[in-house]
């Protein structure tokens, strides 16, 4: 059996846990699905089987009974600070690649607060469509607009940023197209309308979201910055038949773009072959494997990261948790995810497709390396 428990990881994709770990079951359970509807957090997270997983390993590692109140009284009891310093110590990471722009800011612990307390290093990148609707809520004029979009992508790195991310496909499609300027100047016009009615924007505009992620996508690609799309499951609201990074096409295509690497989040799900595969034909594209979101079972996880190492080369495979609001979700996917990639990579050795020493290798790029290389940590 391959061991690599040891491995620190780098988790390449979460968010910060909230600074308010006391919650009754409804709450706790609403984290743990993606669906809005409440029936779900009354009814039907406690019969999903990566919730009973959940659980267990919870009651396990608080040394309490196993039943959801006993558990949640343990974790409420070490208090907030406890909580995180514990379970992300557990989790042996290394890095923390953090998207601070969801949840609120004000409700969450900071990225440095969240590596301090889990003696890891955190770092943080720039969510395109936040800074959009700021810079249009901001400035009437188009191209101010422009302006300071690209320059506010132009200098990520002074501000402390290592990635760029992209959620695109949770608006108007990962089908981002070219618009010509006055096509963009009259979306823009729509949005800041639609601002102004409403007192907030949530830009859905599309020729407006694609004509600055191509100047981003120019910015990134001249200063070699990686960036991070959410591909297939996520919110309730995203269209998940726009969600195929199949629809990346044109993006990809573009030669001009190859020195920007593109990471395709959350393994694609469903769509995973199809993203393993975007990631064996373009040499910028790599394809990230996530273990706590999509909210998924262990079978599930086996099945795409056998997906994923069978078509990729392990060379374009990166961990993740998606981690987000509670700290067992960082800790959940670190062990869930060395679990299931050992598991895989000790198939493949008994398969003789590969001996040990190349599956520790193959752990060792996926946990750790291949992250340092794309966000050069
Ligand atoms: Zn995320």
């Amino acid at each position: 059996m391959l061991d690599i428990t040891s491995i620190p990881v780098v988790d390449n994709h979460c968010h910060p846990v909230l600074l308010n770990q006391h919650m009754d079951a409804l709450r706790f359970r609403s984290y743990c699905t993606e669906a809005t509807d409440p029936s779900f957090a009354e009814k039907h997270v406690p019969n999903t089987v990566y919730y009973l997983w959940l659980l267990r390993q919870m009651a396990t590692f608080y040394g309490c009974e196993r039943n959801e109140d006993d558990i949640l009284a343990a974790r409420s009891r070490l208090g907030a600070d406890t909580l995180l310093e514990h379970l992300l110590r557990a989790a042996n990471i290394d890095t923390l690649v953090l998207d601070p722009a969801y949840p609120l800011s004000s409700a969450c612990y900071t990225p440095e607060r969240m590596g301090q307390l889990g003696h890891c290093r955190a770092v943080k990148m720039l969510r395109l469509e936040t800074l959009m609707q700021e810079l249009i809520l901001d400035y009437s004029d188009f191209d101010e607009v422009i302006e300071r979009f690209a320059d506010r992508v132009r200098h990520v790195h002074e501000h402390g940023y290592c990635a760029l991310k992209s959620i695109v496909a949770y608006r108007t499609g990962l089908n981002i197209a070219e618009w010509s300027k006055d096509e963009a100047a009259a979306s823009f016009l729509e949005a800041r309308t639609q601002a102004s009615e409403q007192g907030q924007l949530r830009i859905a505009h599309k020729p407006l979201i694609d004509y600055l992620l191509h100047i981003a996508f120019q910015q990134a690609a001249e200063q070699q910055l990686p960036i991070q799309f959410h591909t297939g499951y996520g919110d309730s609201d995203t269209d998940m038949r726009l969600g195929n990074p199949l629809h990346l096409r044109e993006v990809l295509e573009r030669k001009d773009y190859h020195s920007m690497a593109v990471v395709l989040l959350h393994e694609s799900y469903p769509y995973c072959q199809l993203g393993a595969y975007l990631a064996a034909i373009y040499p910028h594209v790599y394809f990230d494997l996530s273990y706590t979101i999509p909210f998924l079972d262990k079978l599930e996880m086996l099945a795409f990261t056998r997906q994923a190492l069978s078509v990729a080369p392990t060379s374009k495979l990166m961990f993740s948790t998606d981690g987000i609001h509670l700290p067992e979700m960082h800790w959940a996917g670190a062990l869930r995810g060395r679990s299931i990639i050992g598991q895989v990579l000790d198939e493949m050795i008994d398969a003789d497709e590969i001996d040990e020493d190349q599956g520790y290798g193959i752990a060792q790029q996926i946990l750790h390396d291949t992250a340092y290389a794309v966000y050069k940590l």
